[in-house]
């Protein structure tokens, strides 16, 4: 399916060709800290689908585990995470786009959640929790 969506100041925008089937909840720490939140959630791309307008800020995370460092980039503006990527000049292969920033997000729902070691305790409780349907 066609996905595409744009950072929380409109700056980047990002469009693609993705396998809905593929939407993965990622626990690990690394994600943890990135998102500052407790998962991220994100779906694989074909680089030759990928279209990026604007120019993200990127850094080079190696992570302990794999050792593999990844591009992770972002908005320079507001921050907003866009996806990570091989390092490297012009198209890479892949690229993992960050499903927040998606507009078709409600038809991306997860088919598995990696390194759940690292999952906060209390994820699998959320239905549990209290709701307000606005903040108050
Ligand atoms: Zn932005
Ligand atoms: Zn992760």
């Amino acid at each position: 399916m066609k996905i595409d969506g744009a950072c929380h100041c409109g700056y980047i925008t990002i469009e693609a060709e993705a396998d809905p089937e593929k939407t993965t909840v990622c626990h690990c720490t690394d994600c943890q800290v990135g998102t500052g939140s407790a998962f991220r959630v994100s779906i694989p791309v074909k680089g030759d689908s990928f279209k990026v307008s604007g120019k993200p800020a990127t850094y080079i995370k190696t992570t302990a585990e794999s050792g593999n460092p990844r591009v992770q980039a972002f908005c320079p503006t507001c921050g907003t995470s866009l996806y990570s990527t091989t390092p490297g000049e012009g198209q890479q292969a892949m690229y993992i786009v960050r499903v927040g920033m998606l507009k078709q997000r409600d038809q991306l729902m997860p088919k598995r959640q990696i390194w759940w070691r690292s999952a906060r305790n209390w994820v699998s409780g959320l239905d549990g929790i209290r709701k307000l349907e606005k903040q108050t």
